[in-house]
């Protein structure tokens, strides 16, 4: 859909007409607020602290007899749940309640001598591979230094990122590792492998390269490698690493690449930045224009289910109704909406957002936060960069009870840190977070700060 047709004056905060023929069944609204409790059931705490801060709805409970509410759905919105996105392939992925990631075996805990999270900027290259620099850059790009000087310098700076993640698990520590780690040539089998050099243990790991399957990069790097590199480095007071790669990647034979992967477990983490440049939208399907808040545009979604609607046998009249409303600036949904309306186009700035964003997801593994089902949220699962895009950088209800365990620093913390980071940047997707944080901490108000159990 071309954005000049639309002027997203319309908004919908629930699952798209898709979810239900996919076969996604959403959590009531007392699981959704029981998911958050730490002890998994519905108290009268939370119900008025629900009634508090949203929509009042009523709905029978065993726990509570009074009525419960939500923060209404324009703060947290349902996952959209469009044809080809991840939760409509495998609706029935199981949920993780903040009671079920309180008593996760795997979990790491945070500890005065464990609690940094360390993030290493992409390996130096040495001569003897300097030709590597061309991985990458797309195969359509010249080949001529000018050229591949703009692809890599439009590459988002660490410290940027690094901003980012301070902000977003702001109560701890996160910090750069000076680790230079650098790749060198594989004598044993150059051509099927690259060395990556740590120099704080002496190692060399052999990293395996192959030609991309999609044909967008020339060679991608093998993540499961470059793990074995993060745990090589992983310094004793980590909580966890993330590195940072401007190479595309793969996990195995059977994937077309990965943006990004995390062993929570193991404390280690690696992304790539190469496939969210946005130069690479028209070649990946991705639509910035319905980039989220504005992937939440009731004409997108109707856009989006219509041509499955209009296959199907006998149509039912109900199929492409979306539960829409006016795009109202006072919910935190709405703000983002109005905010990403009104902004410039600025792509080295969305480029970066993305980034952030998928470097915030693999982290969240670490902290032990598995793929979310129920909202729209940082931490659910993707099938494309078309669908990552469509996705908030935000936590949602559920996950930010999570984190501001974590973190220590709650709910409130989180967000006025969040709408903090946000200034000082530009285009639609930083302005959108930060109007969406901005209204999310008006709203708590001094209530939803992190209460000991
Ligand atoms: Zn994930
Ligand atoms: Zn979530």
């Amino acid at each position: 859909m071309p954005s000049s047709a639309c002027s997203h004056s319309r908004m919908t905060a629930v699952p798209s007409p898709h979810a239900k023929s996919a076969g996604y069944t959403r959590a009531s609204p007392t699981a959704l607020l029981a998911a958050s409790e730490p002890s998994g059931r519905v108290s009268r705490r939370s119900a008025q602290a629900g009634l508090a801060s949203g929509r009042r709805r009523s709905e029978p409970s065993e726990e509570v007899e009074s009525e419960i509410a939500l923060p209404p759905a324009p703060t947290y919105p349902g996952p959209l749940v469009l044809p080809g996105d991840d939760l409509a392939e495998d609706p029935k992925y199981p949920t993780q309640s903040l009671r079920a990631w309180l008593r996760l075996k795997e979990r790491n805990p945070i500890t005065d001598e464990k609690r940094t999270v360390y993030v290493v900027s992409p390996p130096a290259i040495d001569s003897s591979v300097d030709d590597m620099e061309k991985w990458a850059v797309p195969t359509y790009v010249k080949r001529n230094q000018p050229q591949l000087n703009s692809w890599l310098g439009s590459q988002p700076l660490t410290e940027d990122i690094i901003s980012y993640i301070r902000a977003f698990f702001t109560g701890l520590p996160v910090r750069r590792l000076e680790s230079s780690l650098q790749f060198s040539r594989w004598d044993d089998n150059p051509k099927s492998y690259i060395g990556l050099e740590c120099p704080t243990t002496s190692e060399v790991i052999g990293i395996r390269h192959r030609a991309d399957p999609t044909r967008l990069f020339p060679r991608q790097l093998n993540l499961n490698d470059l793990l074995d590199a993060a745990l090589e480095i992983l310094p004793d007071d980590a909580y966890c690493i993330l590195l940072l790669m401007p190479y595309d990647l793969y996990e195995d034979d059977a994937d077309d690449f990965c943006c990004g992967r995390a062993y929570g477990a193991s404390r280690i983490a690696v992304i790539s930045s190469a496939r969210y440049n946005p130069a690479l939208d028209a070649s990946q399907d991705v639509n910035e224009a319905h980039a989220w808040p504005l992937s939440h545009c009731a004409e997108y979604v109707r856009s989006l289910c219509a041509p499955l609607a209009a296959s199907k046998p006998r149509p039912k009249s109900s199929a492409l109704v979306i539960g829409c409303e006016r795009v109202d600036s006072n919910t935190p949904l709405g703000a983002a909406i109005q905010a990403a309306s009104e902004a410039l186009p600025d792509s080295r700035e969305t480029y970066l957002l993305r980034v952030c964003r998928t470097a915030t997801h693999e982290l969240g593994h670490c902290f032990g936060l598995d793929h979310c089902v129920y909202y729209a949220c940082f931490m659910q699962s993707t099938s494309s960069v078309a669908e990552d895009v469509r996705q908030p950088p935000y936590a949602c209800a559920v996950c930010v009870s999570k984190l501001g365990r974590a973190t220590g620093s709650g709910e409130v913390g989180h967000v006025s840190a969040l709408a903090d980071v946000c200034e000082g940047r530009s285009g639609a997707g930083w302005a959108a977070l930060g109007a969406w944080a901005s209204a999310r901490r008006r709203a708590l108000d001094g209530k939803g700060e992190y209460i000991a159990e």
